[in-house]
Order: structure tokens, then sequence, then C-alpha cells
């Protein structure tokens, strides 16, 4: 199994295509409070988590809670895609203003198990280009994660070592 252990107050940011497990590995291993996802983020803002539209304000609202946890020492989940530099680092940005150390886990299980899982969501009825593009994304960016400010950078590379994962916090 792979041990991940994050420090007790912190900013994690997952990072991963849909489809790649991201909500479903927050859900296993964090409280339910202390995940913030863009969906969630898009449903209380418009009504509809898939609202593409939304998106600028569902992060306005994602980034908020993230400051005032962070203000009140609170571990905070990031689940979005985070494929993305820009996306990044204004969530780094943020927890640097707030003294939390940033943590990426990048859920990297293949393209074809991204594209297979996504198949079968009524909700993800988008184009194989799409995950082809958020993964090809993740893989150009990911040298450069350290250098963005991630103090750790967990890369799990296999469905296998995904679901191996043992998290543990450290004070
Ligand atoms: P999105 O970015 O679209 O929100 P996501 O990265 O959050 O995607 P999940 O919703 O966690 O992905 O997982 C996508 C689908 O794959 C879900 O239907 C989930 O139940 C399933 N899934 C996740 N992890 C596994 C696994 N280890 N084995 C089998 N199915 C899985
Ligand atoms: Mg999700």
């Amino acid at each position: 199994s792979t041990a991940v252990t994050v420090p007790d107050f912190a900013l994690v940011v997952l990072i991963g295509a849909s489809g790649s497990g991201k909500s479903t590995f927050a859900r296993r291993h964090f409280r339910a409070t202390e995940i913030i996802s863009s969906d969630a983020c898009r449903g209380i803002v418009a009504d509809d988590e898939n609202d593409q539209g939304a998106t600028p304000d569902a992060f306005a609202l994602l980034s908020a809670i993230l400051d005032l946890r962070l203000k009140n020492r609170r571990l905070t989940v990031v689940d979005a895609t985070n494929v993305r530099a820009e996306d990044r680092k204004r969530l780094v940005e943020i927890a640097r203003r707030r003294h939390a150390l940033s943590v990426a886990i990048v859920l990297d299980p293949g393209e074809e198990i991204c594209r297979m899982r996504n198949a079968s969501r009524p909700d993800r009825a988008f184009g194989p280009h799409v995950i082809r593009n958020q993964m090809a994304a993740l893989r150009r960016g990911l040298r450069g994660l350290a250098r963005e400010g991630f103090r750790q950078v967990h890369e799990l590379r296999s469905e296998a070592e995904i679901a191996g994962v043992t998290l543990s916090r450290q004070r």
C-alpha cells in the first residue's frame, strides 16, 4: 500500500481528469465538511452541477470557502480537476496568505479507465478528447508542481495505487 501523510492543517489539492476518482478518493479519506468541490459550488450558485457557464461564479465561491476555512485553520480538500497551473496557482496563493502548507495529490489511473468510468455516467457525456486534453495538461504540469508552491506531491499512477492508499495526518 502507498502511505500518504498530510499535515493536519493544509490545503489538499486533488488533481486528475474527469473520472480519475477524485470525488471517490475525497469521500473515502476526508470528512464531508473538509471537501469543497467545483460541482457542489456550481450547484449552489446555479442549481446545476453541470452548468459550465456557472464555472467562474462557482470558483469564486470555492475560493471564498477555502479562504475562510483556512482562516479557521481547518484542513481543506479542493475536489476539482485542477489540471491547469493557473487554476492551482489561485488556490496555492490563498493557502500561502493563510500560512497553510499546500499538498498535491495526483490521481492518474490512465486515460482508458477515466473514459470507461465516464461512459456509464449520464452527467459526463462529453467526447473522449476532453479527457485526453485534461490528461495532457496534467502531465505537462507535473514537473512544475513543487515550483508552484506544493510542499508535498503525491502521484498515484494506477487504479491499484489509488485504491491502496493509506492516508494519515501529521501535526
Ligand atoms: P469528475 O472530475 O468528473 O467529478 P472524479 O475524478 O471525481 O470525476 P469520481 O466521481 O470519483 O471521479 O469517479 C468516477 C466514476 O468512477 C464514479 O462512477 C465512481 O463510482 C467510479 N470509480 C471511482 N473510483 C473507482 C474505483 N477504484 N473502481 C471502480 N470505479 C470507481
Ligand atoms: Mg468528481
